[in-house]
């Protein structure tokens, strides 16, 4: 019966998983006569072009080819190519030729002959850097593309773990509306740029790169910045799409570049954006999509070595758990190094903080936890987390893959917490549910399981949460508390829709409730760009491919609700300056957070006591009143100050009340004890 259930849940995923739209759908190639599980492993980490003072030297792992042909090209698209080298064979199925630098600054491309046909031209797998459209590699000497300063650029310090704030972001949408004030539109270099602002009603407020720094946010996660396919890099008209088709998984996307033909202005800008980001106290989070490529039988890896990219099943098609046409296969050595090398070169090279890793379940536990060694290795701070689900049935047992159930098996690896989402606004499946804030009944345990983190906790009631009928994560680091994100509704527009028939200022009320759990909670809060000025996407539920119109960060709208984005900016103050909603271990979690007995429904009521992880405030009270009535609730012993009431927030007090307090309908108290 759990298998089936589960079967039921990955159906659900594939009909209702929205960030892995598939623009083409792959298809298998050939070549079942091949015993993938033969070929050799290649140990060495100079696969790709490695620079040496005298020479370029290219090298690429082709097992079942005949012959292999490296070309030069004075452009990145069209033209005859200006040299052909027959490559050498080397050792356990690589092949190579080492040139003279006079190359330094070409395109090139690949081509095998396999049982005796030669297969496409394609860029190198492991290119660092490529001309438009991703269609040849470009050879170039990455030294030079560092901007000023480069050497000296450091991440911000943020803590550990929950002591993170997210905010996850799309880089066109971010400054591509009219009035963002933003010169660079569109642009990574748009993010770049201080000083920018909105005019409204003779007042200005600051857009972009000052407004994110504004909200205190910690980490900007980054939508994919990765070369993907999906939008064509040398049109001039707009096209927009979120990005999650990899193309090359170790380029830099060029429709976010000033000039997409040129590798090195594409990593210079890219390093100029994590640079600035970083000297503006945010570290820069990748969202990364390893789980699938865009289409297989055209993948780089796939035109070298084929079949042996993708997972199978067993009539040899396949495979679709990304339910985009094809899924990769973490668990073969030269996928699983290829993968690892991969994120370890996005650290190094252009010194990312951390990885969203989408559709994580694709991946095999052991693969996680390789990347999670390697990265703390070179970054022991780096943080990790993903999408503990995937979008269909994979031949990855399921034992093996890194499902959000499993994420206690996952070394210190987050995940995103659909439970609480869900708990808070209503399944993302039916557009019009709702949800604890919106008035849905008997939604309290969810909302109390992202409380604690997905931890145990004696006082929740698993039985009665909405997925999870077990706690998932050994400490309150691996859980991702949200309400929403680029998939699916925002905030706002779900609660449009599940009520209707409420007024803006009421739910405004459910918006606020909804955020003031996810800061509070005990995992790491996660916030969808714009948000903070209830960002809408006009009703549309998946705006992968949708225009600007739909997808871009509204400024406006930043104006209108300024009281929204100043209540979200103390928000996220609260959670910095009180170490109480970011404890860090389980023990703690059951030592210090206590649930009040409550006899309403839709109410929940909880203390942090004892200067829970060194707090100053030696007790917090927390009430979350989603009921339509003002609710009344005893206090314990003494005098408590108030420090956020509804809309309202003062760290110094509000008021001070003993005995009883009453709470106004839809909204939150937090009250404190020094
Ligand atoms: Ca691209």
């Amino acid at each position: 019966m759990k298998i089936k259930k589960n079967y039921l849940w990955l159906a659900f995923s594939l009909l209702a998983m929205l960030q892995n739209v598939c623009v083409t759908m792959g298809q298998n190639t050939e070549t079942k006569m091949f015993d993938l599980s033969k070929y050799p492993v290649y140990e060495g980490t100079d696969l790709g072009l490695t620079l040496t003072p005298q020479s370029l030297s290219f090298k690429i792992w082709s097992p079942p080819a005949q012959s292999v042909k490296l070309r030069f090209y004075e452009k990145d698209l069209g033209g005859e190519p200006i040299k052909t080298i027959d490559m050498k064979r080397g050792e356990n199925g690589t092949w190579q030729h080492s040139e003279n630098r006079d190359m330094l600054g070409k395109y090139y491309t690949f081509q095998a002959q396999i049982n005796g046909v030669w297969r496409n031209e394609t860029p190198d797998p492991w290119a660092k850097t490529v001309g438009a459209n991703g269609k040849r590699a470009h050879a170039i000497d990455l030294s030079t593309t560092n901007p000023e300063g480069w050497d000296s650029d450091k991440s911000p310090n943020f803590g550990k773990g929950n002591d993170a704030i997210l905010y996850e972001l799309h880089v066109r949408d971010a400054s591509i509306h009219a009035q963002s004030g933003i010169s660079q539109k569109g642009k990574f270099l748009g993010l770049t740029q201080r000083g920018t602002f909105v005019t409204e009603g003779g007042k200005k407020y600051a857009t972009g790169l000052d407004h994110f720094k504004n909200l205190g946010v910690t980490h900007i996660h980054l939508l994919p910045s990765f070369d993907y396919a999906s939008v064509d890099e040398t049109s001039t008209q707009p096209k927009y799409n979120w990005g999650y088709d990899p193309q090359n998984f170790n380029a830099v996307e060029g429709s976010y570049a000033t000039n997409p033909h040129d590798g090195a202005v594409r990593v210079r800008e890219f390093k100029t954006l994590i640079k600035t980001f970083h000297a503006n106290g945010m570290n820069v989070v990748m969202d990364v999509v390893y789980n699938h490529v865009y289409k297989a039988d055209a993948f780089a890896f796939e035109e070298l070595v084929p079949g042996y990219f993708f997972r199978q099943k067993s009539d040899g098609s396949l495979s679709n758990a990304s339910a985009c046409g094809n899924e990769t296969a973490s668990e073969r050595p030269m996928v699983r190094k290829f993968i690892i090398e991969s994120v370890l070169y996005w650290v190094r090279e252009y010194h990312v903080d951390g990885f969203r890793f989408d559709l994580m379940a694709i991946h095999d536990i052991e693969t996680m936890n390789l990347i999670a060694k390697t990265l703390r290795n070179v970054k022991p701070n780096i943080l990790l987390y993903g999408e503990g689900w995937t979008g269909g049935d994979s031949p990855l047992p399921e034992k093996d893959r890194s499902l959000k159930k499993y994420a206690h098996r996952l070394d210190d690896i987050a995940v995103f917490s659909d439970d609480m989402r869900d708990g808070l606004k209503g399944s993302v499946f039916d557009h019009h549910d709702k949800g604890f804030v919106s008035g849905k009944l008997g939604m309290e345990e969810s909302v109390k399981f992202g409380i604690v983190g997905a931890l145990q906790h004696p006082q929740v009631s698993y039985d009665k949460v909405n997925y999870s009928k077990e706690p998932y994560t050994k400490n309150p680091m691996q859980m991702i508390n949200y309400a929403e994100c680029h998939d699916n509704h925002t905030l706002w527009d779900r609660l449009s829709n599940s009520n209707p028939q409420d007024s803006e200022s009421d739910k405004i009320k459910m918006f606020q409730l909804s955020y003031t759990l996810v800061f509070t909670s005990q995992g790491i809060p996660f916030l969808h760009a714009g948000g903070e000025f209830l960002r809408t996407k006009n009703n549309v539920e998946n705006s992968f491919e949708s225009n600007d119109e739909i997808n871009q960060m509204d400024w406006t709208r930043r104006a209108k609700y300024d009281a929204n984005v100043v209540f979200m900016q103390q928000l996220i103050a609260l959670r910095k300056n009180h170490p109480a909603f970011r404890m860090k271990t389980a023990e703690a979690v059951s030592k210090h957070l206590h649930f009040l007995d409550v006899t309403a429904k839709n109410l929940i009521v909880y203390q942090l006591k004892d200067n829970a992880n060194k707090d100053k405030w030696k007790d917090i009270i927390l009430i979350f009143n989603a009921n339509r009535t003002e609710s009344t609730i005893n206090l314990p012993e003494g005098k408590w100050k108030i420090a956020l009431q509804g809309s309202q927030i003062n760290e110094r007090g509000i008021k001070t009340v003993k005995e009883r307090v009453t709470v106004a309908p839809l909204s939150a108290m937090i009250l404190f004890k020094k």
